[in-house]
């Protein structure tokens, strides 16, 4: 395979650039613009000393190291070097330039991990891990990601699919040989296997909604009327939450996107209106608006000002939340005079009501704890990294369900013993899907094409 070459690094400056190069005439290229200070031959994961030169003019362009990767022991399993040079955008641009003039071709975004994969290295559920690794946002994520980086997922597909083969086998015996089998026995037994196979899929397959929680977060937003307390509960959580806070740009322009981790699920924290900004700034947000923003949540966080009786804009609110996950948030708990507490329209919401002072900063945990509860996501599932997170494995797990589902339907419907065997086989491709055994070339593009370049 012809030899491929990338910035591997973020685009930008930075402390140390790393240039990569995969393929069988990476050394060859490196001997034509890197002289080592150590003329000595190279060692598989060692570095060398040196400068990398322009190789038409012999003029230094950086002071390197060079580490070297010699096949099959390298990420693509080729022969790989990385040179880390200075981190600014000329100096590594005229080391990929040399690369290039060298003979190595551009990589395509993903184009390593895609060669790792042809090369069997890895699967393609790995493969994708790679890029669930590197666009992970919560530690919870991170960790399911290296787990299926590691292979938990292809092994566990894996044994499901030795199973199948094994029902598979069982069958095929029966045709090839009828006078040694009694037809029942081998139903029976098939139809046993199959539900046991069922069952391992079934756990998988619900999982995707833990695991879709985990990877996209709670989606979760704070209503309220003016001055309830909105920004002030927002900044207690983001303020007092020590895991690490990302801001990113909301999917409409006015809003931003806030993940905290809290009792180890993740929430996607819609800040309406940007009310972290000041206040003069901002729209307050309309009813109108509000009635959007709930409508797309997964979780309500429905907040009154405790010391005022309803306004409409609140009744209104209440009646918005009434089929929603909502938690209802009785602020300024602080100032003893709470008038909402035998609020008929509250008590009757059937939600759960945690009164808070958002400014002290007490109930808080109550309100940690109602959300954990609400979404009472399979810890130990999720701590041994037992979950998915990406839609294509799931729906080839869903495929593949309902294929086994026919398939044992056809048993009881006493079907002959060949036709099972069609929709066991198609289950078996679907599961094939998932490691990539059985994917089209198209499949493969679009999966690769969402990763960065240099990876
Ligand atoms: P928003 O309009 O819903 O975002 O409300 P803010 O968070 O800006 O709060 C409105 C006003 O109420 C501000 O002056 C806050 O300082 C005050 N406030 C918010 N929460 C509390 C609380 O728990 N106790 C008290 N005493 N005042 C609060």
């Amino acid at each position: 395979m012809a030899t491929i070459v990338a910035i591997s690094t973020a685009p930008g400056v930075g402390g140390i650039g790393i240039i990569r190069m995969s393929g069988d005439d990476c050394f060859n290229i490196l001997n034509k613009i890197f002289i080592p200070k150590n003329k000595g031959e190279i060692e598989n994961y060692k570095m060398k000393y040196g400068k990398i030169i322009n190789s038409s003019t012999n003029e230094e362009i950086d002071e390197v190291l060079v580490s070297y990767f010699i096949a099959p022991k390298s990420y693509t399993t080729e022969n790989m070097c990385e040179i880390n040079s200075h981190g600014g955008i000329i100096v590594m641009n005229k080391i990929l330039e040399e690369c290039l003039k060298n003979g190595a071709e551009l990589a395509e975004p993903g184009e390593f991990t895609k060669r790792a994969f042809l090369n069997g290295r890895i699967d393609l559920s790995q493969a994708e891990a790679v890029i669930d690794v590197i666009n992970a946002k919560s530690n919870i994520e991170a960790k399911a990601s290296i787990n299926q980086l590691r292979g938990s997922l292809s092994q566990k597909i894996k044994k499901i699919k030795e199973k199948i083969i094994n029902i598979m086998v069982d069958i095929e015996a029966s045709i090839d040989y009828p006078e040694y089998d009694v037809e029942e026995v081998t139903n029976e037994k098939a139809k046993n296997q199959i539900e046991e196979v069922l069952k391992e899929l079934r756990k998988l397959e619900n999982s995707f909604n833990d695991g879709k929680i985990i990877k996209e977060g709670i989606k979760t937003v704070i209503v309220g009327t003016p001055n309830a307390g909105k920004s002030s509960l927002l900044n207690a959580i983001l303020d007092e939450e020590r895991a690490i806070v990302t801001s990113i740009e909301g999917t409409t322009r006015d809003t931003i996107e806030e993940f905290v981790t809290i009792r180890g699920i993740p929430l996607k924290l819609i800040d309406t209106a940007g009310i972290r900004k000041a206040k003069d700034e901002v729209e307050q947000i309309g009813i109108e608006k509000s009635k959007e923003y709930i409508k797309n949540s997964d979780l309500v966080i429905a907040i009154f000002d405790a010391t005022k009786a309803l306004k409409p804009e609140d009744i209104e609110i209440l009646e918005m939340i009434r089929e929603k996950n909502a938690i209802i948030v009785l602020n300024k708990e602080d100032l003893n005079s709470n008038v909402l507490d035998k609020e008929e329209k509250i008590l009757s919401s059937g939600k759960k009501v945690i009164k808070i002072s958002a400014l002290k900063k007490t109930g808080i945990e109550e309100l940690y704890d109602e959300i954990a509860k609400l979404f009472n996501i399979n810890k130990l599932q999720i701590e041994d990294g037992e979950f998915l997170t990406n839609v294509r494995h799931k729906n080839s797990i869903t495929n593949a369900i309902k294929k086994l589902e026919k398939s044992e339907q056809t048993i009881l419907d006493n079907m002959p013993i060949d036709i099972i065997s069609i929709d066991i086989k198609d289950a078996l491709e679907e599961l094939g899907k998932i490691t990539g055994d059985s994917v089209s070339e198209d499949i493969i593009k679009e999966i690769f094409k969402k990763f960065c370049l240099g990876k």
